[in-house]
């Protein structure tokens, strides 16, 4: 036995790289490499920078994605409820453990002692012995007394506070709205971009999702909600969180603030596991690279952690910062796709990506689609297939499929731009978009595909999957087994 793991890379990555578009990398000479280097969405955060500028970033990825003959999806970020720190006089203050502090809500400027809030409910969600963290975790405050607009705290842990800095409150029920005004008027925006995904920030329940799908009816959009998973509450609802939204995210900045951090990489795997026995796309996000903002080489850690995301099986891991403001966006996402590759070759030589639910117990029917799903991931297995033709308008069936984690690439054909954007996050998937008179001669598409898409040659086994549906009356899944 050799330690030294040795094996060919395979041609098509199955983890989906996002990248979040910031001043670093908003030209487009950055977005045409991201691009090559195997960017799948881009993310425009709405935490930062104004509509003007997203719109310029938005019409350059699609200007650029389509000379690349790409179908690259674009996600936007919807701030929440983000609780932040006002002003500071000298922009910033000394907090010493041990001292007494006061957050205010009123519209004070901020001083030494002295910390204004945005969130002029803070001193009506906290409570007497109540954390406060200041600063994504940095600082740490414990409450003392609450009287009107004042919050009497003393410091547990101290450091320099800065202007408009994030206040976390692990241990309150905040009653802020999920979607503030901002966040509507941001969504308005995105509707109007016409993006692909909109992320919720701070979710606590499902129905924060229910209301987001319900304004999206009435403005006339069916735009993908990505649950941003990253407060305790949500925890408790998590299954019905997923269940109501099309994808999660793993939100690990906030949600490292809120838990401790040894609760976050179970968290992160509990999360995966319900995400996948539900269907959804998972995401992973946040300091993936962080070190890449400032230097050329990432840790190994956190390459290892690129490698754990891959392994549990991610549809798509995050850049964030990386990309937005570092020092190195470019090179960032060539290093997350070396190693999302190596991984990936790592776990397919070990027969690896099947280990999903095929082998656990079940006490009924498992629902028809699912069951053909883990069919086709069978079959791709022991008749050594090389390529799974799905025809999906909707993306359904080529959700459920990828759920499974066949071993070879999935070709998505659709005749739906959207559809074709939109299933470009999931795991495994290569989208192509046809026209709506070529869906209708499938076993010649098919044929056809695989080898346009050299994933096949002539008499090499290939798959070729359709026919599911949510309703179970329109359910008519089939696999067939063809020759390319
Ligand atoms: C996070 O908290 O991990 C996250 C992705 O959200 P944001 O970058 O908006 O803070």
């Amino acid at each position: 036995m050799t330690l030294e793991p040795k094996m060919k890379l395979l041609k098509h990555k199955r983890t989906k790289i996002i990248a979040t578009v910031g001043p670093a990398c908003a030209d487009e000479d950055s977005i045409r490499q991201m691009i090559h280097k195997g960017v799948n969405i881009f993310r425009l955060n709405m935490s930062h920078g104004e509509h003007a500028e997203h719109y310029a970033s938005y019409q350059m990825i699609r200007n650029i994605a389509a000379e690349c003959k790409k179908h690259i999806a674009v996600l936007v970020d919807l701030s929440g409820p983000k609780i932040r720190t006002g002003a500071f006089k000298n922009n910033q203050i000394l907090l010493v453990k041990g001292d007494g502090v006061t957050i205010t809500m009123r519209d004070a400027e901020g001083e030494p002692g002295l910390i204004p809030s945005q969130y002029k409910k803070l001193a009506h969600d906290v409570s007497v012995g109540q954390r406060i963290f200041l600063a994504d975790g940095a600082m740490e405050l414990v409450v003392e007394k609450v009287e009107n607009t004042e919050v009497y705290c003393r410091v547990l842990q101290g450091g320099i506070l800065g202007n408009h800095k994030g206040i976390n409150l692990p241990d309150s029920v905040v009653s802020a709205p999920s979607m503030t005004e901002k966040d509507y008027d941001d969504a308005m925006f995105a509707v109007g971009l016409g993006v692909d995904f909109l992320a919720l920030s701070f979710v606590r329940h499902v129905d924060d999702i229910h209301l987001l799908r319900a304004w999206l009816e009435e403005q006339g959009s069916d735009i993908s909600i990505i649950a941003k998973v990253e407060r305790p509450e949500a925890l408790n609802d998590a299954g019905a969180i997923i269940e109501a939204a099309d994808a999660i995210m793993v939100a690990r900045g906030d949600l490292g603030v809120e838990l401790p951090p040894e609760q976050v990489p179970i968290t992160q795997d509990v999360l995966i596991k319900e995400a996948r026995k539900q269907c959804k796309p998972v995401i992973v996000a946040t300091q993936v690279l962080e070190s890449m903002i400032e230097h050329a080489q990432p840790t190994r850690a956190e390459t290892t952690d690129i490698f754990h995301s891959v392994s549990s099986s991610a549809d798509a891991i995050m850049l964030s910062g990386e990309t937005a403001v570092g020092k190195y966006p470019v090179e960032s996402v060539a290093m997350m796709a070396r190693v999302i590759m190596n991984a990936e070759a790592y776990l397919w030589h070990q027969g690896a990506f099947f280990f999903g639910t095929v082998n656990q117990p079940h006490q009924s029917a498992l629902p028809f689609g699912h069951a053909v799903a883990r069919s086709t991931s069978l079959l791709s297995r022991d008749l050594m297939v090389h390529g799974i033709v799905v025809l999906s308008e909707s993306g359904w069936t080529t959700v459920t499929v990828s759920a499974e984690r066949p071993e070879a690439p999935i070709l998505a054909v659709t005749s739906s731009e959207e559809t074709c954007r939109r299933t470009n996050l999931i795991w495994g998937v290569i989208p192509v978009l046809v026209e709506a008179e070529d869906m209708g001669s499938h076993v010649t598409l098919a044929k056809k595909l695989v080898k346009t898409y050299s994933l096949a040659k002539m008499g090499d086994p290939i798959l070729l999957v359709q026919g599911f549906h949510r309703d179970e009356a329109e359910n008519r899944p089939s696999i067939m087994v063809l020759k390319a």
